[in-house]
């Protein structure tokens, strides 16, 4: 069924008795043309790539939970693209291109909002950084903006600009075309627009291997529900993706930790757009149903917990109350982890492997939610034709080898 306004009508009169199911739960065929790991919004939004733009649809997408349950369904939703690197600012920007349409695309709302993105500048480095940043971007044909710190308290009210606060604002970059969108509905709207063109998406089914025939190349999963034959496999398990791929023999550069973030209660609406603070690690937006989306860097041990600790919240907090005084009697309704898998870079990796037939999209650590389409996008060209998309081809495994890294950790510390 096509989403409307003249079908909700047409429910509304039936009681809302006739939704169809938004996706099938089929059994596990014994074979496919490309199995996926993973049905996060990469994963999925790969199947659904495949199937519209190259017409594989003989594909299924393997979770070990529920679709969506994994950063995907976690994440604080930032959505922009005016990183430094020119490798980085193309992928997200054509990630962000994507979104634009992305709705309409899919027949799925998924709520894309640009409200813009302004990252504040606390200290001299950061206010060189980031025009530094507005600078290159500007190169690339990327929106972003400098703002003095009374433009920028007129862009989002709530801020403090006081010179004397502990983290005095010096000024901030502002990326307008940049915003939010709800996160599960990406999982949701790319799942049910593959399902529809074939892919059969199985949920509680954990994949505990990746077995290789006798030239090396790719055969298939094992699964909790028996093996299942793949002529190719993708990976996108995002913080568990290096101990799937270690099963197949190849050892990534990942290292996996907790990254936490909290709601408040709802209240009505008060912040316009996502404010940003690397140096202090924190940021922040209203949600649509009013709660105040709060996020923190990661925490400092490498774990698969998927929660975290409090001390990292507790520091966070302090350096919203401070940048934002208006919130100092907010009420916190619950916070949650979820698990990041983080390269020396920064970057991701999505492409190829040593093992044919095997591809890899991860390492997105703390910022690949803003990346689903493009990434998804462009890995499933990957697949597709066995060769890198001009896009993705900067962001192989191989830059850990040859040292031509894409280096956003230097460029930024938090890449959310
Ligand atoms: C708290 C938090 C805040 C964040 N904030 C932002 C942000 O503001 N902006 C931004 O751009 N990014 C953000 N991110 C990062 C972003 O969420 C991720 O980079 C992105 O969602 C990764 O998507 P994915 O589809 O690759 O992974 P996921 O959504 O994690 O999907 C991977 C899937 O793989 C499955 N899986 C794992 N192991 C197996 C197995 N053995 N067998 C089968 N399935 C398996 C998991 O169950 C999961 O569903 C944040 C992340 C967190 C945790």
């Amino acid at each position: 069924m096509r989403y409307s306004a003249l079908a909700i009508l047409k429910q509304a009169l039936r009681g809302h008795t006739g939704w169809p199911r938004q996706w099938r739960s089929p059994e596990p065929k014994s074979s496919y043309d490309v199995v996926i790991v993973g049905a996060g919004g990469h994963g999925l939004g790969t199947a659904y790539y495949l199937a519209r733009e190259h017409g594989i649809t003989n594909v299924a997408v393997i979770d070990k939970g529920w679709l969506g349950g994994g950063n995907t369904g976690r994440n604080t939703t930032i959505i922009r693209s005016n990183y430094l690197y020119d490798e980085s600012s193309r992928l997200y920007d054509h990630a962000l291109d994507l979104w634009e349409g992305l709705s309409q695309e899919l027949n799925y709302n998924v709520m894309y909002s640009k409200r813009g993105v302004m990252m504040l500048a606390h200290s001299v480095h950061d206010v060189q950084s980031f025009q530094r940043h507005i600078h290159a971007n500007r190169l690339n044909g990327v929106d972003n903006q400098w703002l003095s710190p009374r433009e920028a308290r007129a862009f989002c009210p709530p801020l403090s600009i006081s010179p004397d606060a502990r983290y005095p604002v010096l000024g901030a970059a502002l990326q307008k075309r940049a915003g939010t969108a709800r996160h599960d509905a990406v999982a949701w709207g790319y799942a049910r627009a593959a399902a529809r063109l074939g892919v059969d998406i199985i949920q509680n089914c954990p994949v505990t291997a990746i077995r290789r025939d006798r030239s090396g190349a790719v055969a298939g999963v094992e699964t909790a529900r028996g093996f299942i034959r793949a002529g190719k496999v993708a990976v996108s398990a995002a913080g568990h993706t290096s101990v799937i791929m270690e099963t197949a023999g190849v050892r990534l550069p990942l290292e996996s930790f907790p990254l936490q973030a909290l709601v408040s209660e709802p209240v009505k609406p008060v912040f316009p757009c996502v404010v940003m603070s690397n140096t202090v690690h924190a940021y922040i937006s209203q949600s649509d149903k009013g709660e105040l989306v709060i996020g923190s860097g990661t925490d400092q041990y490498t774990s698969y917990s998927q929660r975290g600790g409090l001390p990292l919240i507790e520091h966070t907090i302090a350096a919203i109350c401070e940048i934002f005084p208006i919130f100092t009697r907010m009420r916190m309704l619950r916070k949650w982890g979820g698990i990041v898998d983080v390269t020396p870079d920064r970057s991701a990796i999505i492409g190829k492997t040593p093992v044919a037939g095997l591809y890899v999209n991860c390492g997105w650590g703390t910022g690949g939610f803003k990346a689903t389409p493009g990434a998804a996008h462009t890995l499933a060209w990957t697949v597709a034709k066995n060769e890198p998309h001009p896009i993705n081809a900067p962001f192989t495994l191989e830059r850990f080898i040859t040292g031509r890294l894409i280096d956003e950790a230097a460029a930024a510390a938090v890449a959310h």
